[in-house]
């Protein structure tokens, strides 16, 4: 690959990239030899011109730089096929590629598969691509090349969603499009997880269409759930409220803000035959809906979307995070579970944690920690980026 500039850091900001972070905040930069433009590929040394790594450039972002390689280690042709078949194995390892029970799963998790500013999840043959960063947009073709490599035949599309996810999409024109295939992928847009049903649609959809990380939450909830009554705020798809049903709860009610998430929600409940008059649909807002709680529910589901997109919104975050712990632990009947989640990358695991104790303090009851969740083994986290960590749950038992 051609590198079209030397990027020279600070001397104290060296220390985290021989740590092998994969980010270089612009602040970092002692100056530029070159003048790359976005999406370049670049060298990074120290002010001596030690070379400390490559990666991709982004002007005018926060994060600068985001490393590929480091120290010596060479830029060999294809570099990313390689990475990608490394990906690929570790997920047929987890048992996901020839698993007919489970056909979605994450392949490749940005830093944690050595694709900084790169999404790509499977569903059944259909690979659905996010990127973040233009550097990755750069070389999207010859990623597209190594996927229909790797998977041969098995492989039916490849969606590239990149619009609103790229950051400077709309100036690059950028728009939404299937880089493989199409016709035999639009033809049946579902995937299973442990043999339920789920229609996955990838272009209208909320990222890449589901959301694949709570796979083994919503499966240790279906564990749980035999003769219970059910809650499911921020339901979206309907994932928990499926696999409950499934399990044999009671009565299960699916809760969201949005009629049309409550839609699609209905429409999973109802391709797994599980439309048996058990389940309901309310169109509430999640707070209100358990400040005045009428229902004895068992067990309730917190798995808002990330109130914290980024760290000046974490101090809110906290105080949402809050609010909705109280509230559910403070009505939930004698003996019930909460499931409580949190995705925003910028709240980390132990304030979470803290965040929901101060809840349970607030609430004035016994609380009791049965569980603790995360994001599944096909979303890595790679050990010198733990902001790969996003994901993080607690299963309760309120007394
Ligand atoms: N648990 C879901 C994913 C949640 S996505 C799943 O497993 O698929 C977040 C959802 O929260 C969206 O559908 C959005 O419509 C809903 N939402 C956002 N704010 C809300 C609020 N205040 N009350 C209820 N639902 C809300």
């Amino acid at each position: 690959m051609e590198v079209t500039a030397n990027i020279a850091l600070k001397p104290k900001k060296t220390r985290s990239i021989q740590r092998f972070h994969r980010w270089i905040f612009s602040g970092a930069i002692a100056f530029i030899d070159g003048e790359p433009e976005n999406g370049d590929f670049v060298k990074v040394t120290d002010t001596k011109g030690k070379v400390l790594g490559h990666g991709f450039f982004t002007p005018d972002a926060s994060i600068a730089v985001r490393m590929t390689h480091f120290g010596k280690e060479k830029v060999v042709d294809r570099w990313w096929h390689e990475r990608l078949q490394r990906a690929y194995n570790l997920r047929n390892d987890l048992g996901f590629v020839a698993n007919a029970e489970t056909t979605a799963y994450r392949l490749i998790h940005g830093e944690g598969d050595g694709f900084p500013g790169l999404i790509i999840d499977h569903y059944d043959g259909v690979l659905v691509m996010q990127v973040h960063a233009p550097g990755m947009w750069m070389i999207k073709d010859e990623l597209v090349a190594s996927f229909v490599e790797i998977y041969g035949d098995n492989l039916k599309a490849v969606y590239n969603k990149s619009r609103d996810t790229l950051p400077n999409a709309e100036a690059m024109q950028v728009e939404n499009y299937y880089a493989h295939g199409s016709d035999s992928a639009l033809a049946k847009m579902t995937a299973k997880e442990y043999g339920l049903e789920f229609n996955i649609d990838w272009e209208k959809g909320q990222k890449t269409g589901f959301f694949i990380d709570q796979r083994e939450n919503r499966k240790l909830l279906g564990d749980l759930s035999k003769g219970k009554k059910v809650l499911n705020t921020f339901s979206y798809t309907a994932g928990f409220s499926v696999f409950a049903l499934q399990a044999g709860a009671t009565l299960v009610h699916s809760l969201d803000s949005s009629a049309r998430a409550l839609e699609v929600g209905e429409n999973n409940v109802a391709l797994n035959s599980l439309d048996d008059g058990r389940h309901k649909s309310i169109q509430a807002d999640a707070v209100q809906y358990l400040k005045q709680l009428e229902e004895d529910y068992d067990i309730i589901v917190l798995d808002p979307p990330a109130f914290a997109k980024h760290q000046r919104a974490r101090h809110r975050a906290v105080q949402g995070y809050k609010r909705i712990n109280m509230q559910a632990i403070k009505h939930i009947k004698s003996g019930g579970l909460i499931f409580t989640f949190s995705c925003s990358q910028a709240v980390d695991k132990e304030l979470f944690n803290n965040t929901v104790i101060a809840s349970a303090i607030e609430a004035g009851r016994k609380v009791r920690i049965l569980h603790q969740l995360h994001q599944p083994a096909d979303h890595p986290v790679n050990a010198f980026h733990p902001e790969g960590e996003y994901l993080k749950g607690l299963v309760l038992r309120v007394d």
